[in-house]
């Protein structure tokens, strides 16, 4: 059913009374039963209070009541945004049982707007991977090829979306989270202009990168949640106080001659050579539709990662020190033996006692390799080596980009080096898992809005992302440009066989 239409489609279709909201939940769950156990996208579903909610909203509609912009529609949210009372676990045993006492500024919204959660999204650790096999519960699986990964850390909230499971997913980004994901699984992600959308209840990994995005099967869909996602929030200091637009209007509106560059530095190391083909065809459509394509050079794009590589875990090292066994979640604490005259005594190193178990059993691989990285590059003697050079290397970055966008107005380039790989297959190597993110770091250090968009199968038939790049809050027009690309394509029609 939801392979037939979109998010914008369906909204006409409850407008018009042809289907309720009752309905599209109830198809939401039947294609989840149907296939999730095969894809296992999602870590929690609410089928009753999905139920009630969507009730709700067809009562309301029936009185003739102002509704939302995405009144009815059934969506998913990655498992790091803070949902009152239900659980909010981060794919960590950590969080495991962890139920947050209020919502996401985004949940609010996503309520407000009307919209249907069905459920919370697979996720690597804290956010932490490239292929949610990083989850502390279980991986998610690719659609189109179960026995490989759905890209991460989104990799559930990319997966529901290419199963047919739910029209709309959110997603986070802090290097590249929601865009490499969607490239995997044939769908569109759009990570935000940092400081767009909100992060008052997002479970910080690392908080000068993150961002919370919305992800769809079309970029009309993209621009439809972003319209709701988007906008200032005091609660978040920084949140931007710029004004949200209505993203979703105006897709249509003629772009003119749109200068798009080509980035040098993406399409000489290590790039898949049907992904490079993929890209090169959807430049010519680019070009066809009336742009003009100019060589770019983004000379420190081939530090990128290694600059991610320390900023990232150093704030990952800081936030993830509130997980102490005392102020949230997990707590081991061993208890001293009773007798042997211990009452009433102050055990010293009972403290770090519960520290250290609590986070030696709460903590998945990958977080602890992260940790230590972290707390290393910012220890005494080492910082000014490591995070502040990694700080002065992420400047220049900046200025590639500025120096950029001072001659075009998007730039273009493949999203992942490669295609979704198998299980496994750079499990035993991090730093092959790290050079996933080798197209996407850029955007999260520079702080622009960055969009992925099928554009292509390669010859397993696994999809093909094609990533656009735009200045500081111009997310309209690379879901402009998106759009009247899919107009042209057909790439974002296909399914999987499931
Ligand atoms: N793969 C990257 C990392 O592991 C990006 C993750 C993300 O964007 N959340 O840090």
């Amino acid at each position: 059913m939801w392979q037939e239409r979109s998010a914008i489609e369906w909204l006409r279709w409850l407008a018009e009374g042809r289907v309720s909201a009752v309905e599209l939940v109830d198809a939401a769950f039947q294609a989840i039963e149907r296939t999730d156990s095969r894809v296992r996208a999602f870590l929690h579903l609410r089928p009753e209070q999905a139920r009630v909610e969507a009730r709700s909203i067809d009562e309301r509609r029936r009185r003739g009541e102002e509704l939302g912009l995405l009144a009815g529609l059934p969506i998913a949210v990655k498992d790091v945004l803070c949902v009152r009372g239900e659980p909010t676990t981060c794919g960590s045993r950590m969080l495991a049982e962890f139920r947050p006492p209020y919502d996401a500024t985004v949940i609010e919204r996503l309520r407000a707007a009307g919209a249907v959660l069905v459920g919370k999204t697979n996720l690597d650790e804290f956010a932490m991977g490239s292929s949610t096999e990083n989850s502390a519960f279980f991986p998610t699986r690719n659609p189109w090829d179960l026995s490989r990964v759905p890209g991460g850390s989104s990799g559930g909230a990319a997966a529901c979306l290419a199963a047919g499971q739910v029209p709309l997913s959110v997603g986070t980004d802090t290097g590249g989270s929601i865009r490499q994901p969607a490239a995997f699984c044939g769908v569109v992600g759009l990570k935000p202009t940092y400081g767009r959308v909100s992060r008052y209840g997002l479970v910080a990994y690392a908080s000068s990168l993150d961002q919370v995005g919305p992800m769809a099967r079309t970029a009309e869909d993209v621009a439809l949640l972003l319209s709701v996602l988007a906008g200032h929030d005091p609660r978040d200091s920084t949140s931007a106080p710029v004004a949200a637009e209505a993203y979703h209007q105006g897709l249509d509106a003629p772009l003119g001659r749109l200068r798009i560059g080509v980035i040098r530095e993406h399409f000489e190391s290590g790039l898949s050579p049907s992904i490079a083909g993929a890209v090169r065809q959807a430049l010519d459509v680019l070009a066809q539709m009336g742009a003009e394509l100019v060589e770019v050079t983004m000379p420190h794009s081939p530090y990128a990662i290694a600059a991610y590589y320390l900023v990232a875990p150093c704030e990952a090292s800081s936030n993830l020190a509130r997980y102490d066994g005392m102020h949230y979640g997990l707590r081991c604490d061993e208890s001293l033996p009773a007798g042997d005259g211990n009452e009433g005594r102050q055990d010293a190193s009972r403290l770090v006692r519960v520290y250290r178990a609590s986070r030696s059993q709460g903590f998945g691989l990958e977080v602890k390799r992260r940790i230590m990285l972290g707390t290393f590059a910012l220890s005494a003697g080492y910082q000014d080596r490591y995070y502040v050079k990694a700080l002065r290397v992420r400047r220049l970055i900046r200025a590639d980009y500025e120096r950029a966008f001072e001659r075009v107005d998007v730039l273009a380039g493949p999203t992942t080096p490669s295609t979704a790989f198998r299980f496994g297959e750079k499990l035993a190597d991090p730093l092959a898992m790290y050079l996933e993110d080798l197209f996407t770091v850029g955007a999260n250090l520079a702080g622009v809005p960055a969009l992925s968009l099928p554009c292509g199968f390669d010859e397993n038939g696994l999809p093909i992302g094609l990533q656009l790049q735009a200045p500081w809050f111009r997310e309209k027009r690379l879901l402009q440009l998106a759009h009247q690309f899919q107009q042209r394509t057909d790439w974002h029609k296909r399914r999987p066989a499931l």
